[in-house]
């Protein structure tokens, strides 16, 4: 692992707000990158030093050979291991979570422990839970005290999560696996109750050129390890000098997946509980200490925790600090840009308040908030923010949306419920199918009332 390259790159890409997605996608939707539309207006952000509310800080268990998704023996019982997940971990834990769920299911046992309340526990419990299996979580530490509840947390799920010359052909396809199940769960759990949401986010740049998306701390990139559907920036809508509010000429915008964490992990618990789930604090210092439980299955989501509990020396923290300010629930939109000065400012707003800044600092155990670094990330986003265009008094706010190309219903079932007949089938036929059968009207849809058409994801918003 090189600590320059992490430090050294870009701070949007670090942030998750990463300039980067797919060349092939880079044209503007509806028209040149010359031609004028009416400006935006998004709503100003009110960064300042008395706004800051707190400063959090979470360690990100990365692995250069990526994630441990692996069932082995430990005398009379199964461990399935699941951690290291990097900055990735709120992004994959659906998909890692099945195939947990299908190592458990060949041991032919239906009693499983689960060890960590973070994403990926939890995730994992859950779908242990859809398959019938009776499921205790064991954790020192659950929401809103795990790493998870620091995360930022967008749809990432490559973040500093794999070094290229590490991967294996098995890992890819646990990998690509995982992104698949995850992305099509999280579409479905769009929600306030779950606190997942669809936002527009805007890279503010003077070169609007498509950079690489994902990756960070010299990991792989969004190209390197997934496909064209599956890239968080693919929707690119490049907008020209004067059509947004931003000190730079250009401002590139995506529809971003997010999660609020604290939200989305209280719904989790929740769930895991109203399915009968039991949750027991324990901490847990060597493997012996897992023999003394009853279940014969054990599931090792303890992240970081696994550099001490199983030896595996290969984890290494990525520490990562976020500043929030006050919130304001009239900013929907994320914002990232190098301030005039060249800082790097980053803002993410959320129901808990507005997120600033990131860091990557790899090899960093440290716990306590970096003066330095908070100092840096808020003075950013008061010069970034505060060089901001004004809306136009009276004007209304452009508001986000969902992609507008939604992906076909088929691909959001996973393994246990997509039909057979359609598992084998190619994505772009089945988006024909979903085609078909939209224009083929039931006699119950056509008498149901119109709905009011939505505007366009035009400036119109
Ligand atoms: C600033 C920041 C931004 C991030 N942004 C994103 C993002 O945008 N998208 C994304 O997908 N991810 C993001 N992440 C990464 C994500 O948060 C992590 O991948 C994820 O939280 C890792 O979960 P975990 O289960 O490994 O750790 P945790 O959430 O900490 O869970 C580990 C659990 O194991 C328990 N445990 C550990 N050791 C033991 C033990 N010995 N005995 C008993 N229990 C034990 C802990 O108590 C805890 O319950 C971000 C992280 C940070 C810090």
């Amino acid at each position: 692992m090189n600590r320059r390259t992490f430090l050294g790159r870009g701070g949007l890409a670090l942030a998750g707000f990463g300039l980067g997605g797919c060349a092939a996608t880079s044209s503007r939707r509806g028209g040149s990158a010359t031609s004028r539309r009416a400006p935006i207006n998004l709503a100003p952000v009110r960064a300042s030093w008395d706004r800051v509310i707190r400063t959090t800080v979470g360690l990100r268990p990365h692995r250069d050979s990526g994630f441990v998704l692996r069932a082995e023996p430990l005398d009379a019982k199964t461990v399935i291991h699941n951690y290291g997940h990097a900055g990735a971990g709120m992004s994959l834990g659906w998909g890692c979570g099945v195939m947990v769920a299908e190592m458990a299911q060949d041991t032919g046992q239906r009693r499983v422990a689960v060890i960590g309340c973070g994403s990926p526990g939890l995730t994992a419990a859950r779908q242990l839970q859809r398959r019938g299996f009776d499921v205790a979580i064991y954790a020192m530490s659950v929401p809103p005290d795990t790493t998870s509840n620091m995360s930022l947390a967008g749809f990432t799920p490559t973040t500093a999560l794999v070094n290229n010359d590490r991967r294996t052909p098995a890992w890819d396809a646990q990998f690509l696996r995982a992104a698949e199940i995850s992305y099509r769960q999280l579409q479905l759990m769009v929600s306030q109750s779950y606190g997942v949401y669809w936002i527009d986010s805007y890279n503010a740049a003077d070169d609007p050129t498509p950079g690489q998306g994902g990756g960070g701390g010299g990991g792989a990139f969004d190209a390197d390890l997934l496909p064209e559907y599956l890239r968080p920036n693919r929707n690119r809508e490049i907008l020209g000098p004067g059509e947004h509010p931003f000190p730079t000429r250009y401002a590139v915008r995506t529809p971003a997946l997010s999660i609020e964490p604290s939200i989305y992990l209280d719904a989790l618990v929740r769930d895991f509980l109203m399915f009968g789930g039991k949750i027991i604090i324990r901490k847990f210092d060597t493997p012996r200490d897992l023999m003394s439980l009853t279940e014969p299955v054990i599931v090792n989501c303890t992240g970081l925790g696994s550099f001490t509990l199983f030896d595996d020396k290969e984890l290494v923290p990525i520490k990562g600090q976020l500043t929030v300010m006050v919130p304001q629930p009239e900013v929907h939109y994320r914002a990232g840009g190098r301030t005039p000065s060249g800082a790097n400012a980053t803002m993410n707003p959320r129901s808990d308040g507005i997120v600033v800044g990131n860091l990557q600092d790899p090899g960093n155990w440290s716990l306590e908030p970096d003066e330095g670094v908070r100092q840096r990330n808020v003075q950013a986003a008061i010069e970034f923010f505060g060089a901001m265009r004004a809306p136009s008094p009276g004007a209304r706010f452009t508001r986000s949306a969902p992609p507008s190309v939604a992906p076909a219903v088929e691909t959001f079932f996973d393994s246990e419920s997509r039909d057979p007949r359609h598992a084998t089938r190619d994505p772009q036929q089945r988006t024909k199918d979903t085609k078909t059968r939209k224009t083929r009207k039931t006699k119950d849809e056509r008498s149901r009332p119109r709905p009011v058409r939505r505007p366009s994801r035009s400036h119109a918003r």
